[in-house]
């Protein structure tokens, strides 16, 4: 007998939990409790999920700047960015007004955000810089970048910088 349907939201999220193994399971969902329920991150993870990567974790808390995922034996750690917050030349708008205020912050962040990247170069990460904006447009590109780096290391450069388009 039909009972109705449910969310489908919950469909996915339950089909996505089969084809995981428990331990898979239990480790993302408390990799889900113990943060937030950001779009863009939540979008991206449940790429990497379908796709298949592995060997990620959600951010620790003990690496500067507190990268969204981090694959350590790949020595890999990926921003997402809001456009907003971090300043991306495609996206943004100055605001109209407290002009001298927002521009600030924004430069702020800015530097935080290459002054992080320095210090995780230093140890030996490679730093992926993903744009919001890109993964609104194309979550499975981004997971591609992703597994491009984790599955073959590029011998020279460290980190690609935004795909354009
Ligand atoms: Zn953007």
């Amino acid at each position: 007998m039909h009972t109705g349907g449910t969310p489908n939201g919950s469909v996915l999220y339950s089909r996505l939990m089969d084809w995981l193994t428990p331990e898979q399971r239990s480790r993302n969902m408390s990799a889900i409790r113990s943060r937030g329920n950001k779009s863009t991150e939540k979008a991206v993870r449940f790429r990497m999920i379908r796709a298949g990567l592995s060997g990620w974790k959600l951010c620790t808390g003990t690496l500067p700047g507190k990268p969204d995922f981090v694959f350590e034996t790949a020595k890999v750690v990926v921003f997402l960015d809001g456009c907003y917050w971090h300043g991306c030349p495609k996206c943004y708008r100055a605001p109209t007004s407290n002009t001298g205020y927002w521009s600030e912050k924004f430069r702020r962040n800015k530097d935080r955000d290459k002054r992080v990247g320095q210090l995780l170069r230093r140890d030996g990460w490679k730093v992926v810089r993903i744009w919001e904006h890109e993964i609104k447009r194309s979550p499975a590109k981004v997971v591609e970048k992703i597994r491009a780096l984790i599955v073959s290391p590029p011998s020279g450069r460290l980190c690609e910088s935004a795909s354009t388009s």
